[in-house]
């Protein structure tokens, strides 16, 4: 089971008609005859869908829609009205309370079931990042986004230059704060995306180029910089009616079945443009959740999390290719001591200062993370014993050479850095198993480390695992 849909129809042949038309999804399907059933239904069976006819007896649907589209808990849940006539002027009313899509009788049944699927494809996608968004929050990786959001720019594609000329000169006093372009097909995407990518495209589908622009929109989907965009495709009345289910399938979000009309698409496009920024927002959240997961925000090192299976992943290729690599772990000597002495904000700036120095003095392909506190773990690929003995030395001397500096005072603080190195032998490695050999390799980083500091500090120690 889907989920509920709830149907409210005057009529009962209506309702048990549209019933028929979503058997493909096997939901639950309740019915309602009025207005306040409605309502209550929608309190009742949490609903996936709601499809609801302007001939209720108690309530117009106008006036439902908004009721249902300002509660908080029902908003997201998509609503397909149904409009008694045909015309622009019942479609507009409906789409201004809130319906997401408005149909008139007779009704196509392929486009209705291709609506409908996108409709819940389009709900399941914010859910989804919704799901991601609040799993990175629940584990603190996610700062919550500003609520800012730029100017929507919106490319209208045409057949001809002149039609979407015409089409953004009448968008212009409806859509007063968007960026318009208007394009031919003629121009490619690569063309008409160019350096600032369009929020939503308009496509016009109607005549013998209509399913040039339906490739357009599969490119549009198919493209990696374009594929976030809304797309709202227009047709003409009277258009075959594969073209219109074809469009809704390959992943335009919303349509126009009547040609243009210049209010009814003002009110389409400022709801694509809300779910599109609405959608922009989370993934970002999402992606940054993503990034602030593996880095450490003081030094903008990787952290722990993203090392160990790094390192396993190092192990794993070394077995294969045999070529050695080194892992070595840094500590900052008596640091508590700069702490004491110069005060936690110093210390903090030291432990920046360091983990640059380190940094610069490692080649591209080399690792290096903040595993806590003032260690550091450092992974070398291809590198033999001695090329590892002197890339520690050379970090060793990066951090004593040069005194770091307070802050706040300018005094110099003075630091040094001891290194433990680990070496291991391949064979060593395809005796286990590599996330048993990462943590070892790391074990034995650790013991060269103490070495090193028993031994007085400031330098480098290795052990070799063999
Ligand atoms: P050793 O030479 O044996 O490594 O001595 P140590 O003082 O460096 O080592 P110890 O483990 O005793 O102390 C580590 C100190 O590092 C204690 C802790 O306050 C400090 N520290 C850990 N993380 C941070 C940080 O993020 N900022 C600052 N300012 N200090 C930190
Ligand atoms: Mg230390
Ligand atoms: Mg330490």
């Amino acid at each position: 089971m889907q989920g509920t849909v709830i149907i409210a129809d005057a009529v009962s042949t209506n309702r048990i008609l549209l019933k028929a038309k979503l058997a493909p999804w096997s939901y639950d399907v309740q019915m309602a005859s009025t207005g306040a059933e409605l309502l209550r239904l929608v309190e009742l069976h949490p609903p996936s869908l709601i499809i609801l006819s302007d001939d209720l007896p108690d309530a117009p649907a106008t006036e439902l829609c908004a009721k249902i589209k300002g509660d908080p808990a029902l908003k997201a849940v998509p609503l397909i009205a149904f409009a008694q006539n045909d015309e622009a002027e019942d479609r507009i009313g409906l789409l201004r309370a809130g319906a997401d899509d408005v149909f008139a009788r007779p009704f196509r049944d392929v486009v209705l079931q291709a609506r409908v699927r996108s409709l819940i494809r389009a709900r399941t996608g914010v859910e989804e990042l919704n799901l991601r968004d609040g799993t990175s929050r629940a584990l603190g990786f996610a700062e919550a986004q500003t609520g800012f959001a730029p100017a929507a720019r919106v490319a209208i594609l045409a057949p001809d230059p002149t039609t979407a000329s015409t089409w953004r000169r009448g968008l212009r006093s409806e859509l007063r704060t968007a960026e318009l372009t208007a394009h031919s097909f003629r121009q490619g995407l690569g063309e008409i995306a160019g350096d600032v990518v369009p929020d939503v495209f308009v496509i016009d589908l109607h005549g013998p180029l209509g399913a040039k622009g339906l490739r357009l929109l599969a490119d549009i989907r198919a493209n990696p910089e374009t594929r976030h965009a809304g797309v709202l495709a227009v047709l003409e009345d009277g258009a075959p009616q594969d073209l219109a289910a074809d469009a809704l399938d390959l992943g335009a979000g919303d349509l126009m079945l009547h040609g243009f009309d210049a209010q009814e698409l003002a009110l389409r496009l400022r709801s694509q443009i809300a779910q599109k920024q609405t959608h922009d927002r989370l993934r970002l959240s999402v992606e940054n959740g993503l990034r602030d997961a593996v880095r450490d925000p003081m030094t903008g090192l990787f952290n722990r999390r993203y090392a160990m299976p790094y390192l396993t992943r190092v192990i794993e290729e070394n077995v294969k290719t045999g070529r050695g690599f080194a892992v070595m772990v840094a500590d900052l000597d008596h640091f508590k001591q700069v702490n004491d002495t110069f005060g936690h904000a110093a210390g903090d700036a030291v432990l920046t200062e360091a983990a640059t120095r380190l940094c610069s003095d490692l080649r591209a392909e080399d690792l290096i993370a903040r595993m806590g506190g003032e260690e550091f773990l450092i992974v070398l690929p291809d590198s033999s014993n001695d090329e590892a003995l002197l890339a520690a030395e050379r970090l060793r001397q990066r951090v004593d050479a040069t005194p770091f500096a307070d802050p706040t005072t300018g005094r110099a603080i003075h630091v040094t850095v001891s290194i433990g190195v680990a070496i291991c032998c391949v064979e060593c490695l395809t005796r286990k198993r590599p996330e048993e050999s990462a943590n070892a390799l790391l074990q034995l980083a650790d013991e060269a480390l103490y070495r090193a500091k028993h031994a007085g500090r400031n330098q480098v120690t290795m052990v070799n695992a063999a």
